[in-house]
């Protein structure tokens, strides 16, 4: 089964979550989009790679909201057989003093250009193991910090050891994001000089060696987004004769920290985005973190009709989306806008159907669609109410949500309850609809069918954002705080417009929000008549200056030449 991926030397690229397809729930948001991506460029590319990551029977989970916009979660069980073919290995590790055993299923990505590429999706839900240790891989990012421990355990050492046992050759191991650190301790052991040839003062490990094996991207300033263990329970938990003073010189005296234990085991370490780079160098005195900006996969987030629009205009775009800077001439504006609309009214269609809410093709849609937690701010449209209705009696506009709150995160759900308040409050006025339940298919209907994409994070807390590429690449412009990608994707009434200048926004008053609106975006958008030209002037903007740029080939092959190259 695996005879066409183990001849040649790949990539192992470790995730906790990945989104692979719509159908399979084994992803909670920014970081499982980016990783999928991630896989289906170097798909694309034909760079080998193998992914790892975990097979999360029970999903992240489905969100339901209720009527006063409470969220319920509910679990997301899918069925891996559908998808996925179990493999015959089993490898062991240990966890809590038992020994673990560790399958997996293996997925074939398969690219729309016919590459074809495997993803491991790690299994302790197995005969031979107790009940507990069989519910390890059920719920991503579950209960309480022991369980991610664990998690991460079959992660990181599990996944090595599987890759070896199923006869791959790894040139270069990725850490997307902390969880998967141990992987570097597994390797430290495994490349370690034997005893008997160890000189005096010198080290059982080979540390060098496998930083060199090793990158590591890190994926948020925000403090909750680093792993903390306690070395108590790590003794417990971890005890697989890893020498504790070891780990606690490569991850910290106080605790077990997987940020800290990554930037020591490698060799390349990634931000990703300029500003999120300058900010982990600050918060990380010592290491060199390097700045490869995140991208989209051009194929999976070009809507239908500008798949088609750019196959005609500007074929070879998805194997080299670097041909879309020429969007802004060989690309007809009446056929741009002729895009746009089918798919503003494939959103239309699926507002109505999920939410009731009718929504009118002529007059703009903001979108705004992400995790719901407090730093993202998806009140701050909302702090003024009164505001917001005089400027939309003007120019009247529509506003669609999205996204799921972490259920420990009381903070975000509270958010959702509040949207669902404001769009009570603004109905008859302004027309908001909240999409439950926001997944891959709901991004793509989304952030193609919005007529302006809003994001409003609190600087510098968006490492980079990946939503606002996913609208440039459907000729959607952003209409942004300066944070994140936006800071190099902004060309102000080029590409979309800056709310506030770099510094701002920090202060929560939405004043130049609501100002950008009323005087800049509103009025151009509605200027159709005087100004034919001026919006898809910016919607070509978007598409020729971002879509070309802000995409995970671009990224992809600068990790395969920066990073994996070394
Ligand atoms: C792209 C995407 C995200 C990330 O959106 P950001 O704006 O980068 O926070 C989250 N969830 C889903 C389903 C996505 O497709």
């Amino acid at each position: 089964m695996l005879d066409e991926f183990i001849h040649e030397p790949r990539v192992a690229y470790f995730s906790m979550e990945i989104a692979l397809r719509n159908e399979i729930p084994t992803y909670a948001g920014g970081l499982g989009v980016l990783a999928g991506d991630t896989v289906r460029s170097a798909t694309d590319l034909e760079l080998p790679m193998v992914a790892v990551s975990l097979i999360s029977h029970a999903g992240y989970f489905r969100q339901e909201i209720d009527a006063q916009g409470r969220q319920f979660e509910h679990a997301a069980t899918w069925e891996p057989g559908r998808w996925a073919q179990p493999l015959d290995a089993k490898i062991a590790v240990q966890i809590d003093g038992r020994t673990v055993w560790i399958g997996a299923w293996l997925y074939v990505l398969e690219g729309h250009m016919g590459g074809r590429q495997p993803v491991l999706l790690l299994d302790t839900d197995l005969s031979e193991n107790s009940g507990d240790d069989r519910a390890i891989t059920h719920y991503l990012y579950g209960s309480d910090n022991v369980y991610r421990l664990k998690q991460e355990i079959v992660l990181g050492l599990g996944g090595v050891r599987l890759l070896q046992a199923l006869g791959f050759t790894i040139r270069h191991y990725h850490m997307n994001e902390g969880h998967s650190a141990l992987l570097g301790l597994e390797l430290l052991r495994r490349h370690a000089r034997m005893p008997e040839f160890v000189r005096p003062g010198e080290s059982l490990y080979d540390l060098p060696y496998v930083r060199s094996l090793c990158s590591f991207t890190t994926h948020t300033p925000v403090e909750a987004g680093h792993d903390r263990f306690p070395y108590d329970m790590v003794q417990r938990v971890l005890n697989n004769g890893f020498d504790i003073e070891i780990i606690k010189r490569l991850a910290g005296e106080d605790s077990l920290n997987m940020t800290r234990l990554a930037l020591n085991l490698s060799e390349y370490v990634n931000g990703v985005a300029k500003k999120h780079a300058e900010v982990s160098n600050a918060m990380f005195p010592g290491y060199k973190v390097h700045a490869i900006t995140n991208g989209v996969h051009p194929y999976t987030w070009a809507a239908e009709s500008f798949r088609q629009l750019y196959d005609h205009y500007l074929p070879g775009w998805c194997h080299e989306p670097q041909l879309l800077v020429r969007a802004d001439c060989c690309i007809p504006e009446a056929a741009i806008w002729e895009a746009h609309v089918q798919a503003k009214q494939h959103l239309i269609e699926k507002v109505q159907a999920l939410t009731g809410v009718s929504l009118q093709p002529d007059v703009p849609i903001f979108g705004f669609a992400r995790r719901m937690t407090a730093y993202k701010r998806p009140d701050l449209l909302f702090s003024d109410l009164e505001r917001l209705k005089a400027i939309a009696h003007n120019h009247p506009f529509q506003i669609v949500l999205a996204g799921k709150a972490h259920p420990h995160d009381e903070g975000g759900k509270h958010l959702i309850e509040q949207l669902g308040a404001h769009a009570r409050a603004l109905a008859g006025a302004i027309p908001v609809a909240y999409l439950p339940d926001y997944d891959l298919a709901l991004a793509q209907t989304l952030t193609a069918g919005a007529d302006v994409w809003l994001n409003t994070p609190l600087p510098p807390l968006e490492a980079s954002g990946t939503s606002g590429m996913k609208a440039a690449f459907n000729g959607v412009p952003n209409l942004s705080v300066l944070d994140g990608w936006w800071i190099e994707g902004c060309i102000e009434g080029v590409t979309g417009w800056a709310i506030g200048d770099a510094a701002g926004m920090a202060d929560g008053k939405a004043q130049v929000l609501y100002d950008k609106l009323e005087q800049v975006v509103l009025p151009l958008y509605y200027s159709h008549g005087e100004n034919p030209g001026g919006w898809l002037k910016v919607m070509k903007g978007a598409i020729s200056k971002n879509a070309s740029y802000f995409n995970s080939h671009r990224m992809m092959r600068r990790y395969a030449t920066e990073a994996y190259a070394r």
